[in-house]
């Protein structure tokens, strides 16, 4: 495979909404109408003051603005860069219908940059009361958290099993979305609340659920979810399958070293990929941005039943990345230990499943190979069930079971984030929510008990 230049893997690879000058962000925050009862706060989950922020923008009091967003999401830098914001605020802002919806996140964006590149984070360690958490896995949920409650003086260790901090925003989301880099900075405005993050530390390998159970006034899960799975077809040890996280990662990772590293990636000249969900979409990305000649989706369902947002969908047909719907695979195929190609059957919508969904019914003799040879799997991630069953936590279909404080079965232990997201979408903000109103919960329930205890 040839190799890419410098220039078109900075093209390629930089980041899909470039920032805004600081005239274009004044111009856009002009056109605000700083709504009564705004949509878009309500449209966010995490509730940031959409219009506030904006009006300070406009008068060019970017730290205030920033300090507006991060009092309701300390992962702001994050979420303007990643939020479906088509979905959210700028799907509900009022000028979306006749004109053009404000373009939030770009604002957004604007204003957190200000605060990292200026090095100048707004917050300083509250006074200490006396109270210990652990948070487990440093994610957006359990940085969130910790965030939060150190503004409310506990100290909160962090503990962490990759070498790095920041979960999928370090690990999972393309760099044209999110560089490392960013994820790093909001680390960092967390440690600098005070809190401990200890990376490389497994807990229920390196650290027992009862020690920390015992060590901590409280404890906050927040472990996301693990690898892919298994497809349990023939094959699948084949040199050339790999799956779609380790396969992003690496992207992450080497970008974050110079984009020239990039180049070192191994990629296939035809690659399949194997399920249609957002994962799926960015790995087919990645794949074809790093030069795969061609990049085919394969998905059992029909179109309509994608589970990727509609604009990824689009983004990545004008990628020019093939789609093959109603494709079931059932084996890969290689020679000398290399995949050659994915063998799969045709299948056709059956009677409905558990879930209402037509359950694909495979069509007898309709067996075809799609010749490839890389074969990337991303059909959604494992539970870790093991873990919760450490804590003794009740869990619904390998999601720990919470109430509305995100408390779990255990009073000292509370979840959030992707571990417990058993219904709706599993995004950052979201898991920026969680950990935000775990924090409320944990120290409404502390706060109590240290009352009782008087
Ligand atoms: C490929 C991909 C792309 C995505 N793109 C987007 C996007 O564009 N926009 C968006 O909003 N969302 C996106 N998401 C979803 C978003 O990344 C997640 O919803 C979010 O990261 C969940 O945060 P979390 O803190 O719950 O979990 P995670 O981010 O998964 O963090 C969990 C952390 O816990 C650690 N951990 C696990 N077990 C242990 C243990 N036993 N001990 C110690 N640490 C442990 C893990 O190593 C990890 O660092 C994407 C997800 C994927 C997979
Ligand atoms: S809905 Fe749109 S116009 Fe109204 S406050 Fe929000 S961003 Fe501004």
């Amino acid at each position: 495979m040839t190799r890419l230049s410098l220039e078109v893997l900075e093209e390629k690879f930089s980041e899909l909404k470039p920032p805004m000058t600081a005239r274009e962000a004044r111009v856009e925050a002009n056109r605000c109408l700083y709504c009564f009862d705004a949509p878009c706060i309500r449209a966010c989950p995490t509730h940031i003051d959409v219009p506030t922020f904006i009006r300070k923008i406009s008068t060019d009091n970017l730290t205030g603005a920033a300090v507006t967003i991060l009092e309701a999401n300390l992962m702001a830098a994050t979420c303007a860069r990643v939020c479906p914001v088509e979905e959210l605020c700028e799907g509900a802002c009022v000028l979306g219908g006749d004109h053009k919806p404000i373009e939030i996140g770009r604002l957004q964006r604007h204003a957190m940059d200000h605060i990292y590149d200026k090095q100048k984070l707004p917050f300083t360690p509250a006074p200490s009361n006396g109270l210990r958490v652990a948070v487990v896995g440093a994610g957006p949920a359990g940085l969130s958290c910790a965030g939060e409650l150190a503004k409310r003086g506990y100290a909160v260790t962090i503990l962490e099993k990759n070498p790095l901090p920041g979960g999928l925003s370090t690990y999972g989301i393309v760099v044209m979305r999110e560089p490392i880099r960013v994820a790093l900075e909001e680390v960092a405005l967390i440690e600098a609340l005070g809190v401990e993050v200890r990376t490389g530390v497994e807990v229920g390998r390196d650290v027992s659920a009862n020690q920390l159970l015992t060590d901590f006034d409280a404890v906050f899960l927040s472990v996301g979810m693990g690898s892919v799975p298994h497809l349990g077809i023939p094959g699948e040890d084949l040199e050339g399958v790999t799956e779609a996280l380790s396969f992003i990662a690496e992207t992450k990772l080497a970008e974050k070293d110079g984009l020239e590293h990039l180049r070192e990636l191994p990629v296939g000249r035809f690659v399949t990929v194997i399920g249609a969900g957002n994962t799926a979409i960015d790995a087919a990305t990645i794949a074809k941005r790093l030069g795969a000649e061609r990049v085919t989706i394969i998905y059992r369902r029909g179109e309509g039943e994608m589970p990727a947002y509609d604009f990824e969908y689009t983004f990545i047909k004008n990628e020019g990345v093939e789609f093959r719907f109603f494709s079931q695979p059932v084996g890969v195929v290689g020679e000398n230990g290399r995949v050659t190609g994915l063998e799969c059957l045709r299948v056709e919508p059956g009677p409905p499943g558990p879930d209402g969904r037509a359950l694909p019914q495979a069509v007898p003799g309709s067996a075809f190979i799609i010749p490839c040879d890389q074969v990337i799997k991303a059909i959604g991630q494992e539970k870790r069930v093991d873990l919760f069953a450490h804590f003794g936590l009740e869990q619904e279909r390998g999601y720990v079971k919470v109430d509305a404080d995100l408390r779990t079965t255990n009073p000292k232990v509370f979840a959030g984030g992707d571990c417990v997201r058993a219904t709706g979408d599993a995004m950052t903000v979201t898991a920026t929510q969680d950990g935000k109103v775990a924090a409320r919960g944990i120290h409404a329930w502390l706060g109590d008990n240290a009352l009782a205890a008087d």
